[in-house]
């Protein structure tokens, strides 16, 4: 058995609909633009390629908790996302067995901050700053797809302090989840654990220390979190 200088980290996890159990974290994808404004147009040629980025397994935070504002911005986004839960290891894993690698379905919400990212953009530098901090990963309750299907469609939304901000459909994912999943396992061998945040539709908007966010995707779950003081 292997002996460690320092207790090993906690495992990060996220919360199962209905269940005590809880699904163990091992990396976070998320995709970059995602949402056509209008309806998708006809044909893979007009769909420039997806792109990801990454944030740490233990950036996710559970429904209901209070987030401080985080450091070294000033303009804090939220993205609402369908979030897919891997379950199965898969490498070039085909399109038409992409969704069988799926365990579950939440609803996530990718903050970042803008203005950091924004800098990277102009910079050409990496967006780790902008995307993966502490605590920039909330995540709601999973629910198995063994429950929820495989959804296709459904309204996804977000309000702050009640009022609507962002509202999508998941008909208008300009690459749908099978292909997320089999675009995300050309570059990297997908493994049991990792979650891929699937991108947001448009309204992404500030918030500010004491605002209340909720959001939800229709037949998947809901999340709500509170933006706190920043940190002393
Ligand atoms: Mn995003």
């Amino acid at each position: 058995m292997t002996e460690f200088v320092l207790a090993p980290p906690a495992i990060a996890s996220v919360a199962i609909a209905g269940s005590t159990e809880r699904f163990a974290v091992r990396r976070i994808f998320c995709v970059g633009r995602n949402y056509a404004a209008h309806a998708r147009e006809l044909g893979n040629d007009e769909r420039d390629p997806p792109f990801f980025f990454t944030k740490p397994a233990d950036a996710v935070v559970d429904t209901g908790s209070e987030i401080p504002y985080p450091p070294l911005t000033s303009n804090l986004h939220h993205e609402i996302e369908l979030v897919v839960a891997i379950g199965k290891a898969g490498f070039r894993i085909p399109r038409e067995h992409a969704l069988s690698h799926v365990w579950g379905y939440g609803v996530g919400i990718d903050l970042t901050r803008r203005d950091l990212q924004d800098q990277a953009k102009k910079a050409a530098r990496p967006w780790d700053w902008s995307k993966a901090f502490d605590l920039s990963a909330p995540c709601g309750p999973l629910l198995p797809a063994a429950k929820s299907g495989h959804p296709g469609k459904g309204r996804i939304w977000l309000a702050v302090n009640g009022e609507t901000r962002q509202e999508g459909d998941l008909a208008e994912l300009i690459w749908p989840v099978a292909d997320i999943v089999a675009i995300c396992s050309e570059a990297v061998e997908l493994q049991p654990g990792d979650l891929i945040f699937t991108g947001t539709p448009a309204g992404v908007g500030a918030v500010q220390a004491g605002d209340r966010i909720t959001g939800g995707v229709d037949g998947i779950g809901t999340i709500e979190v509170t933006i706190g003081q920043p940190r002393a």
